[in-house]
C-alpha cells in the first residue's frame, strides 16, 4: 500500500490519481488477525500543500464474540480520508515546511513514497465495535456451568434470584392485607 507520489507532486494543484491495491499478508495490529488480502481504492489529490487521499479498503477480521467468547469472520469495508504531507520539495530538494496541523497527518517519505498502512490500520481500528457479536442473537454462555448456550440448553436449574423472590413475597403479603381490609370495608 505504498505509492510513488513524485509525478504527482509535480502536477500542478487539483491533479489526481487513481489506484487499486491488493496486499496480502499485512498485520494491521498485534492482536488484530487479518484474514485474506486487503483490498482498496485510494484517490490521491495534488492540493497546494500536500496530497489528499480518500478511498476504502475491503478486508476480513477474526474478532472474538463478546458474549460467547468464539472467534468468529467478521468483512470490513472501511472508508478512509487523509492529509500527507511531502517532507522534501519534490523540486528543490530541500526540506519542506511542517505541516500547520501536525496532529492528524501523515507524512510522504523522502523517496516520494505515500504509504496507506498506517492510515489504514488507525481507521480499521476505529471502524471494529466495542461490543463485538458472532451474530446478533448470540446467546451466550451460561453464567453457572460455562455451557454455550447457542449449542441448545445446559442442565443448570432455571435461574431464581434470590432478593426477587424476597421480595415478590413481601409485595404478595402486602397485596393479601390490601385484600382483608378491602373485605373489612365491605362488612362495615
Ligand atoms: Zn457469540
Ligand atoms: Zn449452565
Amino acid at each position: 500500500m505504498i505509492f510513488n507520489v513524485a509525478q504527482l507532486l509535480k502536477a500542478t494543484v487539483g491533479t489526481s490519481i487513481e489506484e487499486n491495491f491488493e496486499e496480502e499478508g499485512v498485520q494491521l495490529d498485534h492482536d488484530l488477525k487479518v484474514l485474506g488480502p486487503i483490498t482498496g481504492h485510494v484517490r490521491m489529490r495534488r492540493t497546494n500543500q500536500c496530497i489528499l487521499a480518500d478511498g476504502w479498503v475491503e478486508l476480513t477480521v477474526e474478532l472474538s464474540c463478546t458474549r460467547c467468547l468464539r472467534d468468529f469472520e467478521h468483512f470490513m469495508h472501511v472508508p478512509f480520508e487523509e492529509r500527507y504531507y511531502p517532507t522534501v520539495d519534490i523540486l528543490t530538494g530541500l526540506a519542506a515546511p511542517e505541516a500547520d496541523d501536525e496532529d492528524d497527518v501523515f507524512y510522504i517519505d523522502d523517496h516520494h513514497h505515500l504509504d496507506l498502512t498506517e492510515a489504514i490500520r488507525q481507521n480499521v481500528l476505529l471502524a471494529i465495535p466495542m461490543v463485538t457479536l458472532c451474530k446478533e442473537e448470540c446467546a451466550g454462555l451460561c453464567s453457572r456451568c460455562g455451557h454455550d448456550l447457542n449449542l441448545g440448553p445446559c442442565d443448570c436449574p432455571p435461574e431464581v434470584d434470590e432478593r426477587f423472590s424476597v421480595l415478590s413475597s413481601l409485595l404478595g403479603n402486602e397485596l393479601s392485607e390490601a385484600q382483608n381490609t378491602q373485605a373489612n370495608h365491605k362488612q362495615l
